[in-house]
């Protein structure tokens, strides 16, 4: 009987007293440096934090007046909450659970936002030449990554969910919003994309409803509006996958969005190796070549969407298809057994990384 061990460190990292206090809300949080240009004295950080899909959100706003804006940030929260209501892959009592139960039998009309998600979600596993693939689902519950717990299947456990997998099985009709698979063994899994969804949805929200300097986070999702006050954008940490310093990189961001995808937030442990929660559909494997892919674009979803398949792309792969997409540019961490990882950033990037110091030692930077 082998040994399984199941990690989540990033939950175990957050779930800090520190961070049940956050959910007092509001709080001021240290995420950007208030102060700077005379005018904005007034101004201060303050964050508003909630649980939500699976991990936890945070709203940061400059403002003088934080009261008047609990509202704005409020409706913004209940955003994720509709959307997890909607997409999630973890409850039987969501939109996309039901439509997994029934569209394998009869065509089955979906609500309008999983409509969205859904047209996203086909156009990205075209564009990626099925590496994005939300059927990837009976491969996902094989490894535990839903349903749980985390674990490694066997090879035959692979082959019958393989056999499962293929968007080709998915059509959908977005006219008339109905949606059929080709049989009851396929079941979708939005986890790669819904959370970029929604934090397009809450910045649209607080966009609407006049917020001008905000930062949405969802577990590396953010969309950044305005600046922090005496500052010309917000300044994004890019994590460290291996944890020796808390970040590694930085980069400003404004007016638009950016999304960090690890293979070290999710994964099962088993024999000394560790195996990510972003599989092949090809294989069935956890991905590997990759142990960061960071992508900013215009749109929190198509980071969203676009972190998953350049992770299975691998480096080179990957590298072509940002440089292919105008409205992409990544920053993808290879690793380097026992040596000094890579950083490829991509040159449209160039001039707002600035690498931390103290990452010099074990990361190289190299453009592409
Ligand atoms: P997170 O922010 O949770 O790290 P990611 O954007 O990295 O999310 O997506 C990972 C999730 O996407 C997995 O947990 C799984 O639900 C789903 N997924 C895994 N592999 C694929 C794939 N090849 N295509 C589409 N979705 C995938
Ligand atoms: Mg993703």
């Amino acid at each position: 009987m082998q040994h399984h061990e199941v990690h989540r460190r990033w939950e175990r990292r957050i779930v800090s007293p520190a961070m049940i206090l956050l959910l007092a809300l509001p709080v001021g949080h240290a995420l950007a440096r208030c102060g700077g240009s005379p005018d904005s004295t007034a101004r201060r950080s303050v964050s508003w934090a909630a649980r939500t899909m699976g991990t936890y959100v945070r709203i940061t706003m400059a403002t003088d007046d934080s009261i008047a804006m609990s509202p704005e940030a409020g409706r913004a929260l209940a955003v994720f909450h509709r959307v997890d209501s909607l997409m999630s892959n973890w409850t039987a009592t969501s939109e996309v659970a039901r439509i997994n139960r029934e569209a394998g039998g009869a065509p089955t009309r979906v609500q309008p936002e999983v409509g969205v998600v859904l047209e996203a979600s086909l156009r990205l596993w075209r564009q990626s030449g099925g590496a994005f693939d939300i059927t990837v689902e009976p491969l996902v519950r094989a490894w535990g990554f839903i349903g749980g717990p985390r674990r490694v299947p066997s090879d035959d456990e692979i082959r019958a969910a393989l056999a499962r997998v293929g968007a080709q099985r998915i059509h959908y009709d977005p006219p008339t919003r109905s949606l059929r698979f080709d049989d009851r063994g396929v079941s979708i899994d939005l986890g790669g994309i819904a959370k970029g969804y929604a934090v397009d949805v809450a910045a649209e929200s607080l966009k609407a409803h006049g917020v001008k300097d905000a930062l949405v986070d969802l577990s590396g999702n953010m969309v950044a509006i305005g600046s922090p006050s005496g500052a010309t954008g917000w300044r994004i940490g890019i994590r460290d996958p291996r944890d020796r310093i808390p970040y590694l990189a930085r980069l400003a961001i404004t007016g638009e969005a950016i999304s960090t995808s690890g293979q070290y937030e999710q994964f099962v442990a088993r024999d000394g190796r560790t195996y990510g929660h972003i599989i092949d559909p090809r294989t069935g494997r956890p991905s590997e070549g990759l142990i960061s892919v960071t992508v900013v674009s215009p749109s929190a979803m198509e980071c969203d969407g676009w972190d998953t398949p350049l992770f299975v792309m691998g480096p080179l792969e990957a590298k072509r298809k940002a440089h292919e997409l105008d409205h992409v540019a990544a920053v993808l961490i290879q690793p380097a057994a026992g040596g000094v990882d890579t950083m490829w950033v991509e040159e449209t990037l160039r001039d707002r990384l600035i690498l931390e110091p103290a990452a010099r030692s074990f990361i190289q930077v190299r453009y592409f």
